[in-house]
């Protein structure tokens, strides 16, 4: 087994995932999901060798609680596992504009990830959370935060401003962030081999669908413009978040149909997107057989899902200048071919054709080219999230290493 193992933590305010990844290839030897923390059916549920087990967590755990369950009961009864551990690597939300690439923490790098609290209200207070409890479990391994943000903060100010007053941005840090940057840094690597092009040549546009979904233009290799921002609010149609729309709907709401700010936000980002608009669910794969079955309304969100996309991969033309290669991702990229042929067909101003037989069969984890001969190219990458994160923190430890001898 290889010896560069890193455990990976990707810790929200009521749910933690995790997985051992082997940074040399990817591979996750154990992936799982703790979840309704603070609440007394906390559990945790996982997958080692490919068999998936679950337990209760004592009732009201959290981080901690998890974090020592996940090391006591399941890393350690793996006779040397731990012993090959290289770091922990954490994935963190919101890194604003200090973090332009992953580190290895320390309490100066908590107290920064602590300023970007306002910025992810839900999420830095959980990172930390896990941080500081990854430190108790692990104390002589290196921790390393890799934020969703960094790849982003190459954006130009044009793109990444909003037309507020400056002053909001200057004292207040109002502006794009943008989300996703780990996915969206993994599909230009991938990107860059399959268009056997060294990284710093590449434009492409990559579509990452999720739960969560963001759309960002890739010029030279560097994040020039992205669908999120400030928060992962904006931007396309996603399964609860309702993505852009008019600032004033908020004031109308508050101001003359007496809803609280409170409501408000919870309508944006818990009960609006495919569930919203559907009033069926928040998952692709509900609206889409309930499409099928001529339910107006789930055909009415995958068409605004699809609208919505296609507007935003147009628009990237115009920082792009020339597209290399139109990249799908996240659970709905690398498995609807619907909605990948949905969108192509929205696109066919800039002369897409679909190989059918290629989009039909790229799904469930495969890579590929989808698009025909004669069309633009368009591919189908699945992302790795983890394995980022695994190869900063290896890279991080063995530079520190090769610094501090
Ligand atoms: P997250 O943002 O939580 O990481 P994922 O990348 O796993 O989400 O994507 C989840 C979404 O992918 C869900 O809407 C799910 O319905 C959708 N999805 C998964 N498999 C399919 C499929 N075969 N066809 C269409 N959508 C799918």
């Amino acid at each position: 087994m290889s010896s560069k193992l890193v455990l990976v933590l990707n810790c929200g305010s009521s749910s933690l995932k995790f997985a051992v990844v082997n940074a040399e290839n990817g591979e996750n030897l154990i992936s799982g999901l703790a979840e309704c923390f603070n609440l007394t059916d906390a559990r945790l549920k996982w997958t080692i060798n490919g068999k998936k087990e679950s337990t209760s967590l004592p009732p009201m755990s959290a981080h901690s609680e998890a974090i020592a369950y996940i090391v006591d009961h399941i890393i350690k009864k793996e006779t040397g596992l731990a012993s090959k551990f290289v770091a922990i690597g954490h994935r963190v939300v919101h890194g604003g504009e200090k973090f332009t690439h992953s580190v290895l923490i320390d309490e100066d790098v908590i107290n920064s990830i602590e300023k970007c609290i306002s910025l992810a209200p839900l999420h830095n207070p959980a990172h930390i959370l896990g941080i500081r409890a990854a430190q108790v479990a692990f104390p002589e391994l290196s921790q390393v935060a890799v934020f969703d943000t960094a790849f982003h903060q190459s954006m130009p100010a044009k793109a990444f401003m909003y037309a507020l007053p400056y002053e909001l941005y200057k004292e207040k840090g109002i502006r794009r962030y943008g989300m996703h940057g780990t996915s969206h840094l993994f599909i230009t690597q991938e990107a860059a081999k399959a268009l056997h092009k060294p990284i710093s040549e590449v434009n492409i546009i990559s579509a990452h669908l999720g739960n969560g979904a963001s759309v960002t233009a890739i010029k030279n290799g560097q994040c020039v413009d992205t669908s999120m921002g400030m928060t992962p609010l904006a931007g396309l149609v996603m399964g609860t978040r309702c993505g852009d729309l008019d600032p004033s709907i908020i004031e109308h709401l508050i101001a003359h149909e007496g809803y609280t700010l409170e409501q408000v936000m919870d309508i944006l980002q818990k009960q609006s997107g495919l569930l919203g608009i559907s009033g069926i669910s928040s998952d692709f794969r509900t609206i889409t057989e309930e499409h099928l079955k001529n339910n107006p309304r789930a055909t009415l969100a995958l068409d605004m899902f699809c609208y919505r996309l296609a507007k935003y991969i147009a628009s990237y033309a115009v920082p792009l200048g020339r597209i290399d290669a139109l990249i799908f991702t996240g659970g709905i990229g690398e498995n609807s071919a619907l909605v990948r042929q949905k969108i192509l067909e929205l696109l066919s101003i800039f002369s897409y054709h679909l190989d059918t037989e290629k989009n039909a069969t790229t799904i469930l984890g495969k890579s590929g080219i989808i698009s025909a001969k004669n069309s633009p190219v368009v591919m189908v990458i699945p992302t790795n999230e983890e394995w980022v994160i695994a190869q900063d923190a290896v890279a991080l430890v063995a530079k520190s290493a090769l610094i501090g001898a």
